[in-house]
């Protein structure tokens, strides 16, 4: 009892930490908004459980009646397999990118959890400990993926939206039929990061009956609440449709109830004080009644067929320390919860009941060992050592023999227990070769570079056990050098300068699609101003469903460079920088053309970068609305823009950036159309 003094000291300065952590509530709201016939699937689902529960055995309940001091064991062993995928949707930050062996523990504290075997359970309080319920679930990361190959469960993928997450990060969905689908993100959407706020959300099984919400069924959570009191086991409840304590309200604001009738009514906490430990609001003489046979005293529990009316005194004091409430001392699941864990496994509603189907367990491999698998080489470049002010973003652009601006490169590979890497870097590197082992696996390998072009990085890449010999290859380029010291004169006097994006000019206009989606900067030679070609931004989203449900072009960028320029023989008067451009949007709603593409220049090859402006709304689709995917036809659908460039512009050696950055509208779905852009 000492322990718990000190407990509302501790937790009074981060108890607003926990508030608004889970939203499946909510979304739940705006999925009975959006789709009503969400509302029918719940009343069936409700009612399929209340028929259940006619059959559950209630002499573990009403043996409380007969003031027992402990109720009889649950004797069933049967035990429910889970097959789960877990997507580590990240952007190579501490905050979102899980190593496999992070996952492999958490899902083993996890399944603790799930078999009451953790050890903080002797923290019950005293009403509540005949009341610990095994939920006898057990999460297993397949060993086979959808197509049959070997996996060790666990996808990888980078995008903008780790640290703007929701469903739209939800990517690489695994059938939800056979696999439980776990995603964790940096942070969501309008939440404050690390381990505030929003945590994590679940979907109930009746959303996922819904054909256009099937794509989001799973738990998505920050990576960093992996293990955060029990953050995930609190979520795979809800998808086992579990309610919160107080039901599906806000929490501390009135009594409610979760259906589960050994959780007393409650408003639900927000700390884990000793007041809240021992509340008794909203449950002070709460007793149900049941006709249920009678039952004898232990040892033997003698059951009497006699259908008694039975009134159960459960505890007085409301269940603060249950995984569905929000106190932060989350330490168990009740006996009723897991009764509607398991009815809930045994309802088609969203395919519950075929995720433990022993021919799943099969098909995902979910009961067997995992393999030992061969490494995936994987790399992050992050900022190096730079002199003066870092730039703000990760970058991937700089000049020849910049020893201003090193990158950083950094061992991202996984899959397998990696022993030993290799990473060797082109164009004049002042570190071409790097042999990374050990305690060194995750040191960061600066390098600049002293030739343009492309710089490829090569890996190979040495696992453990059978990949502990032959090592896994890889090459990429990652990094654009420039040629500073070359640039392109443009002077007035003498000719001046165009681009026309053929193919033959554009070998040093370096191109990124930083996140390699979709939406991108595309070489086009079909639709050009005066010739063919010209460049696109690939802005329409034209993805079928289910693939448009998830991966928004929203928060998404994508560049394209210029080479240096030599701008000094227009050190006075006018000087400008002027191109043609064509575009259209999908929506008709001005409040929702929100594509902006932006100009800016840099004197110290791609250090700092200064906006030269900013162009928007119908200046960008200058050709109103279409709603489907736009090419031009006509000469007269282009629009010059003429940007008038600064005398801080005007150096021997000035590189222009065009930075595309697509729109979307509240739903998060694209806005934008293509966008083509040329005669530069
Ligand atoms: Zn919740
Ligand atoms: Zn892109």
């Amino acid at each position: 009892m000492k322990k718990y003094l000190f407990l509302p000291v501790l937790v009074c300065a981060v108890s607003n930490l926990y508030a608004q952590r889970c939203y499946t509530d909510e979304m739940m709201e705006k999925v009975r908004r959006e789709h009503p016939e969400v509302i029918q699937v719940e009343a069936a689902i409700n009612e399929q459980m209340k028929q259940g529960l006619k059959a559950i055995d209630m002499r573990q309940y009403a043996a409380k009646g007969t003031n027992a001091t402990s109720l009889p064991v649950d004797s069933s062993t049967f035990v429910y397999d889970i097959p789960i995928v877990v997507h580590v949707i990240h952007d190579y930050q501490a905050s979102d990118y899980l190593t496999d062996d992070a996952i492999i523990n958490a899902v083993k504290e996890w399944n603790q959890v799930y078999a009451a075997e953790n050890s903080d359970t002797a923290d019950v309080i005293k009403p509540f400990k005949p009341y610990i319920g095994n939920a006898r679930i057990k999460l297993h990361l397949a060993t086979k993926d959808p197509n049959g190959n070997p996996t060790k469960g666990i996808t990888h993928r980078q995008s903008y939206l780790a640290s703007i997450a929701g469903n739209q990060a939800k990517y690489d969905q695994w059938p939800n039929n056979a696999y439980l689908n776990i995603w964790f993100v940096n942070s969501f959407l309008g939440a404050p990061a690390g381990l505030q706020g929003l945590l994590a959300y679940a979907t109930f099984p009746a959303t996922s009956q819904i054909p256009s919400q099937a794509p989001y069924d799973g738990v998505i959570s920050k990576a960093l609440a992996i293990v955060f009191d029990r953050t995930i086991n609190h979520e795979v409840g809800h998808f086992f449709n579990l309610q919160h304590t107080w039901g599906n309200t806000e929490v501390a604001t009135a009594c409610g109830d979760d259906e589960v009738d050994d959780t007393p009514p409650t408003k639900g906490h927000t700390s884990c004080s000793f007041a809240n430990l021992y509340d008794t609001n909203c449950a002070t003489g709460y007793v149900k009644q049941y006709q249920v046979d009678s039952i004898g005293p232990p040892p033997n529990y003698e059951v009497f067929s006699d259908a008694k009316d039975t009134l159960i005194d459960y505890p007085d004091t409301v269940n603060t320390q249950n995984i569905m409430d929000y106190s932060g001392c989350s330490l168990m699941f009740t006996k009723g919860q897991v009764y509607r864990m398991h009815q809930t496994l045994n309802l088609d509603v969203a395919n519950r009941n075929h995720l433990w189907d022993p021919l799943n367990l099969a098909a995902t491999g979910a009961l067997l060992p995992m393999q030992d698998l061969a490494p995936i080489p994987d790399f992050s470049v992050e900022k190096g050592k730079v002199t003066g002010v870092p730039p703000s973003e990760r970058t991937y652009f700089t000049c020849a023999n910049n020893s201003a601006m090193q990158f950083s490169f950094v061992n991202r590979s996984w899959n397998d227990t990696i022993t030993s890497v290799k990473m060797t870097f082109s164009n004049g590197a002042s570190q071409p070769s790097v042999t990374l082992s050990g305690a060194g696996l995750s040191s960061t390998v600066n390098n600049t570079f002293s030739e343009p072009g492309w710089v490829t990085v090569g890996m190979e890449v040495l696992g453990n056990g059978a990949n502990a010999t032959t090592p896994v290859s890889s090459s990429t380029q990652a990094v654009y050098v420039a040629d500073g010291d070359h640039p392109t004169v443009v002077d007035p006097q003498v000719a001046q300068y165009f681009m026309d994006f053929r193919a033959d000019q554009t070998a040093n206009w370096p191109i990124f699609n930083y996140y390699n989606n979709e939406f991108k900067w595309e070489l086009d030679d079909a639709h050009g101003f005066l010739d063919h070609s010209c460049i696109r931004y690939s802005g329409f989203d034209n993805r079928p469903f289910p693939a448009n449900a998830v991966g928004t072009p929203g928060g998404d960028y994508d560049d394209f460079f210029s080479p240096a320029f030599d701008l000094t023989a227009m050190s006075s008067g006018d000087c400008n920088l002027n191109f043609m451009s064509t575009g259209t949007f999908r929506t008709g709603n001005p409040a929702d053309m929100k594509d902006s593409l932006i100009i800016s220049y840099s004197t110290d090859c791609g250090r700092n970068w200064q906006t030269l402006k900013g162009i928007t709304k119908h200046e960008l689709g200058n050709n109103g609305t279409l709603t489907i995917a736009y090419a031009p036809l006509t000469y007269d659908e282009w629009a010059l823009h003429s940007i008038d460039l600064p005398a801080a512009a005007r150096t021997n050696k000035t590189f222009f950036r065009f930075r595309y950055k697509p729109g979307v509208d509240g739903n998060q779905t694209g806005t934008g159309n293509n966008f083509y852009l040329d005669r530069i």
